[in-house]
């Protein structure tokens, strides 16, 4: 792609901006994209927890939807929080109606701090959801709860009930093996016949890891989206995702679960004030 492609995020809010649409714009600029965001869920959060949230009228995100689509030409998509039917709805009928090139969903159902951030009852819009998406990031709960069973304990289990997931949906998974603990962080893309590609990296020592999923899944639709391939994303966005994991602890932002340095890489030899001069 020879132009900066125009990556649309559609999100919840993390005000201490480590996760949800705070991460996602950070991630699709760190990554060489435009960022742009749709706001689905307001929610009063820190690294500390969930305290509370707040929706607009469905019919506001529509409206949110539909001025970036009425204007700007859309090269990538990432969906986060969908928070309830309600919403979920909406953005399957723009999706339709737009059918931007690339769709990346995170299927954000709970918090790291153990917050539902999806209805039970919208896991059904989840699951039709995904024939209108490219790629789906969830994490081990998230893959389990798409495929009606338990988190997987074993890597083997967790590209087991992908390939399912893949074979059912039509739509490539994304196994993500950070929660299985271990020396090793594999990932992999996985359709209905097995394991397409995969890349293990070493795992990064921090509880600096707010956000992760978040910023990794907006990393793919940039990646994607810039050179093609979902091979090539995955092991692009891993890359920046263990360096950004990498100098987390730098970063000194809360009490809690803090956020990773989405800009480490970017910032690393760069002297502050060198860009005013
Ligand atoms: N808040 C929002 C709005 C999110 O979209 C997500 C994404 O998963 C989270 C919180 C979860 O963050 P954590 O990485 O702490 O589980």
């Amino acid at each position: 792609m020879s132009h900066i492609p125009r990556v649309l995020a559609i999100a919840g809010t993390d005000p201490t901006g480590g996760a949800g649409l705070h991460a996602d714009l950070k991630s699709i600029s760190a990554n060489g994209g435009y960022a742009m965001g749709v706001i689905t869920v307001l929610v009063a959060q820190n690294t500390r927890g969930v305290r509370e949230m707040h929706c607009a009228p469905p019919a506001f995100l529509e409206q949110q939807l539909d001025a970036v689509s009425d204007d700007v030409v859309i090269d990538a998509v990432k969906i986060g929080m969908l928070g309830s039917s309600e919403y979920a709805a909406v953005v399957a009928s723009w999706l339709e109606a737009v059918r931007p090139p690339v769709v990346v969903l995170d299927p954000v159902m709970i918090s790291t701090s153990g917050h539902r951030l999806l209805d039970s009852s919208a896991l059904d819009d989840v699951r039709r959801m995904l024939r209108l998406v490219d790629l789906v990031t969830p994490n081990l709960l998230e893959l389990g709860a798409l495929v009606g069973e338990s988190s997987a304990h074993s890597w083997d289990e967790a590209v087991e009930q992908a390939e399912r997931l893949a074979a059912s949906s039509g739509t490539l998974v994304l196994v993500k093996g950070g929660h299985l603990g271990g020396e090793s962080s594999p990932d992999a893309l996985v359709n209905a016949d097995g394991v397409v590609a995969s890349v293990v990296t070493d795992r990064v020592a921090t509880h600096n890891t707010h956000g992760t999923g978040c910023s990794l899944s907006s990393a793919l639709a940039t990646n994607f989206a810039l050179h093609g391939g979902w091979e090539r994303a995955l092991s692009l966005s891993k890359a920046w995702l263990t360096d950004s994991l990498g100098g987390a602890d730098e970063l000194e932002v809360g009490a809690g679960h803090g956020p990773v340095h989405h800009f480490r890489s970017l910032w690393r030899g760069i002297p502050v004030g060198a860009v005013a001069d």
